[in-house]
């Protein structure tokens, strides 16, 4: 770890901006090949302490678009591999998902190894879906439940055993793009994000602070269109739902999710709701919501399950809801690693290894990098 008043004049190969799953599966990334000289600066006294830290939990590969769901089978795949080091990480719970073309097309379903399920198969598993009115049901195997304060936990230690830094409390300002090339970085006390504590010169910048990316890069003249959208997860006693292990549920057509934790459930109503970053409210009440979204294929008695807890966290878009990674060519040595809207916990090792592909300049993010189509057209388009 970095002290953060040690850091003034200090100059790195590579900074990360950004202690979530996506940029320290980058920084880890880019160590075990070799690149020791990185930085990682992170606003919050912890890893991972705001969508990294609010989401469920769930390793899904069938996406909504053929490209995120190549992503995410190799980030599921890369999740099941460090498992073998890294014991409990993975649990293999397989998963349900009621779906339709609408939500995930078939050539997200070619990529990803699963079997269509009869309503009677799908009973089997859920008998409490019994105002469910039936349609397609996919089983996915390799889909399961990753333990993410252990996935933080194991990125940390990788970055750090490989001599890599991080700074907590430490808050990027303003990236001041070098004529020589290269990057200057004003460094700010991480919790009032006021005070100037330094400054750090890097070769590389990577941008990872998820729901900040937006404002925080037109300060630096690179600008890019980025969506907040705010949503929810609750935890219920387990009522009669017993302890038998379970794959966790999804349905895309009603809108909620639901995965066993130890001795309780977690579900999601699957809001969506416009915020600003950092701003965590609904306009809705999370419980009463949640027990309306249920009611349409649930048990009624699911209605007598006790909220024992809840949170909201964010996801960030782009206009096209694909990722923004790898080099950007308006700027020499500038890479994003930002975007990841529901799907950052599944993919975030393929992120990381392919944004640490884009800075020891190998070309492998093309498909998914910043152009003028996917941001000036469609955000004139969208005003
Ligand atoms: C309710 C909910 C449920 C979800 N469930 C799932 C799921 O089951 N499966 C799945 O795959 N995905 C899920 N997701 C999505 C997933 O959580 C995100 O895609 C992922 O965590 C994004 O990671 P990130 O590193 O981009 O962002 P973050 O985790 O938000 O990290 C960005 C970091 O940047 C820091 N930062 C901001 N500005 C600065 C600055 N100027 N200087 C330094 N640091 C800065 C912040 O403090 C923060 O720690 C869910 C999301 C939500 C909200």
């Amino acid at each position: 770890m970095t002290s953060v008043s040690g850091l003034s004049g200090e100059r790195f190969e590579v900074v990360v901006v950004g202690g979530g799953l996506a940029g320290l599966a980058t920084a880890a990334s880019l160590c075990s090949q070799g690149c020791h000289s990185i930085l990682v600066l992170e606003s919050e006294t912890v890893p991972g302490a705001h969508s990294s830290g609010k989401n469920a939990g769930l390793v899904r590969q069938a996406a909504e678009d053929p490209q995120t769901t190549g992503l995410c089978v190799r980030g599921a795949d890369l999740i099941r591999r460090r498992h073998q080091q890294c014991p409990d990480l993975f649990r293999h719970s397989g998963s349900l998902i009621i779906s339709d073309e609408n939500h995930v097309p078939d050539s997200s379903w070619a990529q990803v190894e699963h079997r269509c399920l009869s309503e009677d198969e799908v009973r089997q598993h859920y008998p409490e879906l019994q105002s469910w009115p039936g349609g397609q049901a996919y089983w996915t195997p390799t889909d399961g439940i990753i333990d993410v304060p252990k996935l933080l936990g194991s990125l940390m230690e990788e970055l750090v055993s490989g001599g890599g830094n991080v700074a907590f409390g430490a808050t990027a300002g303003r990236v001041k793009i070098m004529e020589s090339g290269g990057f200057q970085i004003e460094v700010r006390d991480g919790s009032s994000r006021n005070r100037i504590i330094g400054e750090v010169l890097c070769g590389q910048v990577v941008i990872a602070n998820g729901a900040w990316a937006a404002k925080f890069s037109e300060a630096s003249e690179m600008p890019i269109s980025l969506n907040v959208t705010n949503r929810g997860c609750l935890i219920t006693d387990s009522g009669g739902f017993g302890n038998q292990a379970r794959p966790w549920i999804w349905s895309d057509l009603a809108g909620w999710y639901l995965r066993q934790m130890s001795g309780s459930l977690l579900w999601s109503a699957c809001e969506e709701e416009e915020a600003a970053a950092g701003v965590l409210n609904l306009s809705t009440d999370l419980e009463d919501y949640w027990r309306e979204k249920v009611k349409s294929s649930w048990d009624p008695s699911g209605q007598f399950l006790k909220c024992l807890s809840s949170w909201v966290g964010q996801r960030t878009f782009c206009p096209d809801r694909k990722f923004l990674l790898g080099s950007d060519s308006r700027c020499d040595g500038w890479h994003w690693a930002v975007g990841l809207g529901g799907h950052g916990v599944t993919c975030a090792l393929a992120v990381g290894e392919r944004v640490a592909d884009g800075v020891l300049g190998e070309n492998s993010s093309a498909d998914w990098a910043w152009s003028e189509d996917r941001f000036v057209s469609s955000s004139k388009s969208l005003s």
